[in-house]
């Protein structure tokens, strides 16, 4: 494992979207990383569109740990002002939920951000050091929105506060990080029905004065209302991170208007960007099409770890989704199926496997394998923007070398044998988060064959009167915590609780 020192020199490139290209990343100030990622909107539950960044992130954050990085890993919860529609109209995504449920908001928030962080541990994904919610930076969000009103970046329109993306576009390039131009945007709106109080569609809130039966407002100097849902990620970033800070991920299809308008809404108030490598994951489409609700193909984490949804042919384990999603690079698009779920199920089940042969393999004189470069070419994988597809395909060759150790068409040291099992332990567990999965129900199904068969070898031995055998059978039974009965239908058993 590199040691601190080395931190300075790492190799890591990674795909910075605002250059388009894959750039050596150097933090500002070495080895701390600070890195903020855009958190879900909790008014759902979970599902396999929160799966991919979080995993993308989770893995970010634990290579730069690995390689000696102190990461100051932030990432939010929406718990107020994300809006059903990005033109700043429709209601609160969560005041929606809890008319429909008969909730207060915030019971609405708590529920699905409770909903949120038990999938989340159940993919092992490590937890952020900050999560921040928007609610409670509201104080935040409004000095910010007086930094850009001050600098002119800003209009008060009828108790609400909107970014003028037009003024701002004179000095600066709204459009950089989605490559869209603004003239374009701006004609493509320019027929819309009337765009309320803005004065130019491309326009968006940074304060919206909220009605009376609004349920979560707050007072301002402009109105009692709420923050635009684009301002939290600027206030809180540069709270936590400072107005220059490392690292920005999130979803691809977040790039706009929602990072654009974070980009704009930080330059505006601070004269300068503050994110300096943009990281988006692509999306993930199911069975060939875009996932949505109104297409009946919306899969939560819940209902593929248990398997209950008619596109389901069987459950999948929370490492299983881990492997799908990383055996695909990040940035690649990735189609969920059955066949590919079932595919990452054996391929998982494959590398544990291995794993767990290495301690059985017997030491030789010399290696015919070379443990080092595979090492190597595991790091250069992941230095390669994060790789994953290709250090699966190293760990594969790792385990066909256990393989053939085991089969004794091929020989390793016994130092080699170790340096394998740690390349395994480092790259499997430590970098790409996987785990050994021992589900009470996997244990329970061996139990109830062995059990089957000793039942069976015992009922053998009563009918044949040999009862020093059947009594043998059931003390060492109780002795194991299996307690066993005889009925008039025969034994039964139970596990000692
Ligand atoms: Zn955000």
């Amino acid at each position: 494992m590199p040691d601190n020192c080395s931190v300075m020199d790492n190799n890591l490139q990674i795909f910075n979207s605002l250059v388009r290209e894959k750039v050596a990343f150097k933090p500002l100030f070495p080895p701390f990383v600070g890195m903020y990622v855009c958190g879900p909107t909790v008014y759902s539950d979970a599902h396999l569109g929160h799966a991919r960044p979080a995993i993308t992130f989770d893995l970010l954050f634990r290579y730069l740990t690995h390689l000696g990085y102190k990461v100051r890993y932030v990432r939010n919860i929406t718990d107020v002002g994300h809006l059903e529609n990005d033109a700043d109209e429709g209601d609160d995504k969560i005041q929606k939920k809890a008319k429909l449920e008969n909730l207060e908001p915030m019971e609405v928030v708590q529920k699905y951000m409770d909903n949120f962080h038990r999938n989340m541990d159940q993919l092992n994904t490590l937890h952020p050091s900050i999560e921040p919610r928007a609610s409670g930076h509201i104080i935040e969000q409004q000095q910010l929105i007086k930094e850009i009103l001050d600098n002119g970046y800003a209009y008060v329109e009828n108790g609400s506060v909107y970014f003028n993306v037009d003024k701002y576009n004179t000095k600066y390039n709204y459009g950089k990080l989605s490559g869209r131009v603004l003239e374009e945007m701006m004609s493509n709106t320019r027929d819309l029905e009337c765009q309320g109080e803005k004065k130019n569609s491309c326009d968006f809130a940074l304060w919206k004065k909220a009605s009376p039966e609004h349920l979560m407002k707050w007072p301002s100097p402009w109105s009692e209302g709420f923050p635009g849902w684009h301002l939290e990620c600027s206030a809180m970033s540069s709270k936590y991170l400072g107005e220059e800070f490392d690292i920005h991920g999130g979803g691809m299809d977040l790039k706009f208007p929602h990072h654009e308008c974070e980009i704009a809404q930080s330059t505006a108030a601070h004269g300068k960007e503050s994110v300096r490598y943009w990281m988006h994951n692509n999306m993930i489409t199911i069975n060939g099409q875009k996932m949505a609700r109104s297409l009946g193909n919306f899969i939560t984490l819940d209902q593929l770890f248990s398997g209950k949804h008619d596109l389901l042919a069987q459950a999948y384990s929370p490492m299983t989704v881990r492997f799908f999603v990383l055996q695909a690079h990040y940035r690649s698009t990735m189609d969920f199926s059955n066949e590919a779920l079932q595919a990452a199920e054996k391929g998982l089940q494959k590398l544990m496997k291995a794993y767990g042969n290495i301690n059985k393999l017997k030491p030789g004189k010399s290696s015919s394998f070379d443990i080092e470069a595979l090492n190597i070419k595991c790091y250069e994988a992941m230095d390669d923007d994060l790789n994953t597809p290709v250090l699966l395909a190293h760990l594969f060759e790792g385990t066909r070398y256990i393989n053939s150790v085991a089969d004794g068409s091929g020989s390793l040291t016994e130092t080699d044998i170790i340096k394998l099992k740690n390349l395994f332990g480092t790259f499997m567990f430590e970098v790409m988060g996987l785990l050994a999965e021992n589900t009470g129900e996997n244990n329970r199904g061996t139990i109830d064959k062995l059990m089957k068969i000793i039942v069976e070898i015992r009922q053998e031995a009563k009918e044949k009167k040999e009862w020093g055998t059947s009594d043998k059978i059931r003390n060492g039974l109780k002795d194991a915590g299996v307690i066993l009965k005889d009925t008039k239908d025969g034994a039964v058993w139970e596990l000692e609780s």
